[in-house]
C-alpha cells in the first residue's frame, strides 16, 4: 500500500510535472473500464514496438504509451479527442487526463 502510493506519486510529478493533486471534469466520459484485449493492434499492424500498454476509457481501444516510439494511446487522443486513459499494465488502475493534465487515482477503485 505504501509502496504503490510511492510509485504513484513519482508517477505524479512526472507526468504532471507537479506535484499537487488535480482535479478532472471529464468523468463522465467513462463508458469502458476493462480492456478486451492486451496488445496495442497499431503496432501489431504496424510491426513498431510496445512498452507499456494504455486503455481509453471512452472507448476502450488499447494503444501504447508515451514510451513506446510510436506512441498510439496519444494519437488516439489527438485524432477523437477522448480525454482518458488508464494503465491496464498488471496491478495498475491509474488514470490519466490530457486535458487536466491530471494523475488520478481513485478513478477505479
Ligand atoms: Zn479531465
Ligand atoms: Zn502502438
Ligand atoms: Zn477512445
Amino acid at each position: 500500500m505504501a509502496e504503490s502510493g510511492f510509485r504513484d506519486t513519482v508517477r505524479r510529478v512526472a507526468f504532471q510535472r507537479s506535484f499537487g493533486r488535480r482535479e478532472c471534469t471529464h468523468l463522465d466520459s467513462i463508458l469502458h473500464t476493462n480492456p478486451e484485449r492486451f496488445d496495442c493492434e497499431k503496432c501489431v499492424v504496424g510491426g513498431t514496438h510496445t512498452v507499456h500498454l494504455r486503455m481509453c476509457l471512452t472507448c476502450g481501444e488499447v494503444g501504447c504509451c508515451d514510451s513506446s516510439p510510436a506512441k498510439h494511446a496519444r494519437g488516439h487522443h489527438e485524432t477523437t479527442d477522448h480525454p482518458l486513459i488508464r494503465s491496464i499494465e498488471p496491478g495498475e488502475k491509474w488514470v490519466w487526463c490530457y486535458k487536466d493534465r491530471a494523475y488520478l487515482t481513485q478513478v477505479l477503485g
